[in-house]
């Protein structure tokens, strides 16, 4: 009986720990390894993803496999259709509305799909400076993008506004603003560049 009982236990503990979001090594996960460019979805417009509104633009894959993650068809590399030109020109047209504030990057994870992110903000830079902001979501950490490969942390350097770590169902709030659990921050970026550690994004009222 007493076996029994501690199987039953070892079974719950296993279980416990499948309901948690992969932790990857430092640069163990690679966009040049894994992103297949595609794209889940491209949203002109919206007035969710950050503030003001804006153009998200959500990329395709991810490993973290965050248990009740919010977009899980785009956990799949190969989930969508092409990056393409025409697509990238769009987006730089509907950034152009002064009523836009700016672009966000979602996933699937950004940062695993560099290739394409990279591209896009820097074409956004070029034509609009920082007349548009530039927000992304990902799995990864403040802490753990520092120690992540050259792409991620370029990448990181076009950002305004980060919002970091992976979604964890037992810190679920859904009163939070642009976050679904309590673990995940809202940084700004340039400041905690500058100041080498995260700093908190205040909104402006
Ligand atoms: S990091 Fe985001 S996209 Fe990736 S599994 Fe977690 S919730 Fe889903």
């Amino acid at each position: 009986m007493i076996e029994v009982k501690m199987k039953c236990k070892d079974l719950q503990a296993r279980a416990k720990v499948s309901r948690l979001p992969r932790n990857p090594e430092p640069k163990e996960w690679l966009a040049s390894n894994l992103s297949q460019q595609k794209i889940a979805d491209y949203k002109p417009f919206n007035f969710v993803d950050g503030e003001g509104v804006r153009c998200s633009l959500y990329v395709s894959g991810c490993k973290f496999s965050c248990p009740g993650c919010y977009n899980k068809v785009a956990q799949n590399f190969n989930y969508g259709y092409d990056y393409t030109k025409a697509l990238e020109d769009q987006i730089i047209a509907d950034l152009g509305h002064s009523y836009v504030q700016g672009l966000t990057l979602l996933g699937g994870e950004p940062f695993l799909n560099t290739q394409v992110c990279l591209q896009l903000v820097k074409r956004v830079r070029a034509e609009y400076g920082h007349q548009k902001d530039i927000w992304s979501w990902s799995g990864y950490t403040w802490e753990e993008l520092q120690k992540e490969s050259a792409d991620k942390l370029e990448l990181l350097s076009y950002l305004d506004i980060l919002v970091d770590g992976r979604f964890l169902e037992a810190q679920k709030d859904l009163t939070l603003q642009f976050r679904g659990s309590a673990n995940q921050r809202i940084i700004a970026v340039p400041a905690s560049l500058k100041a080498q550690q995260p700093i908190l994004w205040q909104a402006e009222f």
